[in-house]
């Protein structure tokens, strides 16, 4: 399992959304909805589950992709 990261809209800073997923479920749920508190600006933002990624590595892809 993987954790499933999304990127908050005001500041493009990826966030993490506390689930843990693989491919398969993602690609099922994809259209779902969700919602969660942003850490980054504290806005509650929406996002689709399809806009999110899972992070491939414990490193994070993260950093690299806000780079
Ligand atoms: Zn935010």
């Amino acid at each position: 399992m993987r954790k499933l990261i999304c990127r908050c809209p005001e500041s493009q800073q990826p966030v993490d959304l506390e689930l843990y997923t693989d491919y398969a479920t993602l690609a099922r749920i994809g259209s779902n909805s969700l919602r969660f508190q942003c850490p980054h600006c504290g806005a509650d933002h929406e996002t689709n589950v399809g806009a999110a990624w899972l992070e491939d590595t414990l490193e994070g892809i993260t950093t690299a992709r806000v780079s």
